[in-house]
């Protein structure tokens, strides 16, 4: 697909969000959707970051944090979206049609970044819900295979129907002309769901907590020697977690001081 040459800017200001076109739209459940946009060629990110996105509302733009679901290298830009009942932004995004305008902020951050993170055996992500979507960019950068010998992704749902995203994404990956060789040799992808029947039912913590269990899903123990952990879900969880891998003695990074794990928040609230 072609890059647009340049992104046409909204109101004045250098740092105002470019205007970027809707190329496709999918709902996965009534709570979840995601879409394509344009890329433009300035637009530049790690893969694992977040960017502002939105739409105009009355006159103004309305811009929520949104991590980029697809890599740095692709062309055009994926999101993976909730739908908030009355949620200021995404009761409109989830209207959205191909063709459509979205905001798009220009200054991508976060902390989710392969670089925050030294050297070590196994990449383990922990996502809930939509904290999925970094990892949906990561798992398709070929950087997380090259720096580790096994990447694993731990994704827990409520509903079997909210981990269709992630399933069939990593069933994608087999095919992918950059990546599916190393996804298939390296990555494992363990999906959870809470409140149905599903091959796995625990939530993430609980899989940390029973003795032998992390152990027995990934094939060794949760430890500061051979892994390094990144965290994306509520800030509950991302408590939760924290708490237990401090004990098992990991110690946060960043990428002025690179570490054993790194968290970030999938939503405020
Ligand atoms: C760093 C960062 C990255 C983010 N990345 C994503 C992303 O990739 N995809 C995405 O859908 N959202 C993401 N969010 C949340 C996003 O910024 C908005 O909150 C969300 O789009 C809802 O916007 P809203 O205006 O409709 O409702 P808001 O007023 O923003 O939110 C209303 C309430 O809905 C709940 N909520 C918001 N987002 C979520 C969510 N993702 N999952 C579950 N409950 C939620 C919270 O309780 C929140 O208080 C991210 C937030 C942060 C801080």
């Amino acid at each position: 697909m072609t890059i647009p040459a340049e992104p046409a800017p909204v109101g004045k200001s250098s740092n105002a969000p470019t205007e970027e076109t809707v190329l496709s739209v999918r709902h996965f459940t009534e709570r979840l959707f995601a879409f394509r946009t344009t890329r433009p060629a300035s637009f530049r990110f790690r893969s694992g970051e977040f960017v502002m996105i939105g739409l105009m509302v009355d006159g103004k733009p309305l811009l929520r944090a949104y991590s980029v679901a697809s890599p740095s290298w692709d062309d055009t830009l994926e999101f993976y979206s909730i739908k908030v009942p009355d949620g200021p932004l995404t009761s409109r995004l989830e209207k959205i049609q191909p063709g459509e305008t979205l905001l798009l902020g220009r200054k991508p951050t976060g902390t989710l970044i392969l670089d925050a993170l030294t050297q070590a055996k196994r990449l383990i992500m922990f996502a809930t819900g939509t904290g999925i979507a970094p990892f949906a960019s990561l798992i398709r950068d070929p950087e997380a295979y090259q720096r580790f010998d096994e990447v694993i992704l731990v994704h827990t749902c409520r509903f079997k129907a909210e981990l269709a995203y992630g399933l069939e994404l990593v069933a994608s990956l087999q095919a992918d002309p950059l990546v599916g060789e190393a996804a298939s040799e390296k990555l494992k992808h363990i999906a959870s769901c809470t409140r149905e029947d599903f091959a796995v039912t625990q939530r993430i913590t609980a899989m940390i907590d029973e003795a032998g269990r992390f152990e027995a899903l990934t094939g060794a123990a949760l430890s500061p020697e051979t892994d390094r952990v990144m965290i994306c879900g509520s800030l509950e969880m991302n408590a939760d977690l924290r708490l237990r891998l401090e004990a098992l003695g990991f110690q946060e990074g960043s990428v002025a001081n690179p570490g054993q794990v790194v968290v970030e928040k999938a939503f405020v609230g």
